[in-house]
């Protein structure tokens, strides 16, 4: 008589944002087996950027900060590699009273030569350890048996079996999937809110006017007005030197989320127009280009009691839950969570510390 082997252990990670390569690449370190899956066509989530034939506009993080030394030991990984770098360098308030240049002491730093290339890079590192990542596919059920969890897609595709299925993705999408197998992650999930967000760009054919007493090299401006937020000037990031002016126009929350069912090409005006009002008068350049892209779920609303400790949760029927919600909110906290969560499910799947 031959005994059964153990299953060999193989995880699946729902969401290529960095929270879910993260906890790809500690998998990976750990000698795990792992399959990521993501609805959208390539790795990157928040981080994402757009490509359109004359630039390439970061749509959603445009900077990100760096407190904890394991995440700024993986930056240091990523600024080597040249995917990552210092920016901006020149940030301003821009509000009816003037410009006003901001000084707060913390260095930020981006995706070079655009946002993506962050997770493009990790996504590149995962696949290179043995992952396999499946683009365009959307999660839609978890099914089978804890132990031996299989996930079915929107096209009708079944995947697995698994020993453990990570979800790395904002709760308000996690929750139907965990709902069925685990009331406790699902009742978390329904606490961890996300604030929508409206990200506008544009394109033009010439520099936008450098408003009085302003650095021409200007790179951020955070706009006092009841529809714009953020300014961010994509040609000012690094290695984007050769393309044309691109803006990219980040509305406040309260204002997107009164304005969600609004027409993108709407949006995109309507943040527009509230950029010419930055520059007192002097005309913006030739548009080329246009548009806007809704973020129904972009950063955590203010979910402080329902986060756990250490940034993420691993529930009773082999689920686990990672992502910048479970942590705080930021590309640091995403990066974290996934991290961590790698590392402890590593170990107890390994053995090994
Ligand atoms: C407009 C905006 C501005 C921001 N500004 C900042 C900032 O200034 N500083 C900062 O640090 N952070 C900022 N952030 C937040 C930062 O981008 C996020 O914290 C971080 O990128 C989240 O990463 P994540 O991996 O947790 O989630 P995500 O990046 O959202 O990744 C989740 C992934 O899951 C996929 N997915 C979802 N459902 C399914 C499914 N059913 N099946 C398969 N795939 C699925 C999605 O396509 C996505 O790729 C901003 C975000 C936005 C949108």
């Amino acid at each position: 008589m031959t005994l059964a082997s153990p299953p060999v252990a193989h995880i699946a990670v729902i969401g290529a944002g960095i929270a879910g390569l993260a906890c790809a690449q500690a998998l990976t370190d750990a000698g795990l087996a792992v399959t990521l899956f993501d609805k959208a066509r390539g790795p990157g989530g928040r981080m994402s950027s757009r490509h359109r034939p004359d630039a390439v506009v970061d749509l959603g993080a445009q900077a990100f900060t760096a407190r904890d030394p394991a995440f700024i030991a993986a930056l240091d990984t990523w600024r080597h590699a040249g995917c990552a770098a210092g920016w901006p360098d020149s940030a301003w308030r821009a509000g009816p009273g003037g410009w006003q240049r901001i000084h707060d002491g913390r260095e930020r730093f981006c995706g070079a030569p655009r946002m993506s290339a962050i997770t493009r890079y990790l996504a590149d590192q995962v696949e290179q350890a043995g992952a396999a990542l499946h683009p365009a596919t959307r999660i839609r059920a978890i099914d089978g048996a804890p132990g031996a969890l299989r996930l079915q897609s929107e096209q009708g595709d079944i995947f697995g079996p698994y020993t453990q299925v990570v979800i790395a993705v904002p709760p308000p999408q996690a929750e139907p999937l965990v709902q069925p197998w685990d009331n406790v992650l699902g009742e978390r999930c329904r606490h961890l809110a996300q604030r929508a967000c409206w990200a506008g760009w544009a394109i033009f054919d010439a520099p936008l006017p450098t408003p009085q007493g302003v650095d021409a090299n200007w790179q951020q401006a955070h706009a006092e007005h009841p529809a714009l937020r953020l300014v961010s000037r994509n040609q000012r990031k690094p290695g984007r030197d050769r393309q044309p002016e691109s803006v990219t126009l980040l509305a406040h929350s309260d204002w997107s989320e009164a304005h969600l069912e609004d027409a993108p090409a709407q949006v995109a005006d309507v943040l527009l127009d509230a950029l010419a009002t930055l520059f007192s008068g002097q005309p913006l350049p030739a548009l080329v280009e246009h548009g806007a892209h809704r973020w129904r779920y972009s950063q955590p609303a203010d979910g402080g009691a329902f986060r756990p400790e250490n940034g993420f949760i691993i529930g009773a029927a082999g689920l686990a839950l990672c992502g910048d919600s479970l942590r705080g909110g930021r590309v640091e906290d995403a990066w974290l969570s996934g991290h961590r969560l790698g590392q402890r499910l590593g170990q107890g799947l390994t053995g090994c510390d």
